[in-house]
């Protein structure tokens, strides 16, 4: 499920889908922008994009499977309780 390109926020589920594209330069401008504007304020989405970032250092590529098993669920289910806090 994809929001229209219009929308004016990047939720933290798209921003997970879009991290490795945004390392890897392959996101256009205007998306590129609602992304790091998200990182301003979303602290769960900057630790994210460090993890995706270290895994590039180790790997010289984003390979998802090199994530450990389970931890995008684990970081959604974080960020969800984390926007429950007022
Ligand atoms: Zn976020």
């Amino acid at each position: 499920m994809k929001t229209p390109a219009s929308a004016p926020e990047l939720s933290c589920r798209e921003l997970v889908e879009l991290a490795s594209d945004y390392v890897e330069r392959r996101l256009p401008v205007a998306e590129r922008t609602r992304f790091e504007m998200h990182l301003c304020y979303c602290a769960p989405c900057k630790v994210y994009l460090k993890q995706i970032r270290a895994t590039i250092e180790t790997a010289g590529r984003v390979v998802e499977d090199d994530l450990s098993p389970g931890s995008r669920e684990t970081l959604l289910a974080a960020f969800r309780d984390w926007k429950k806090i007022p």
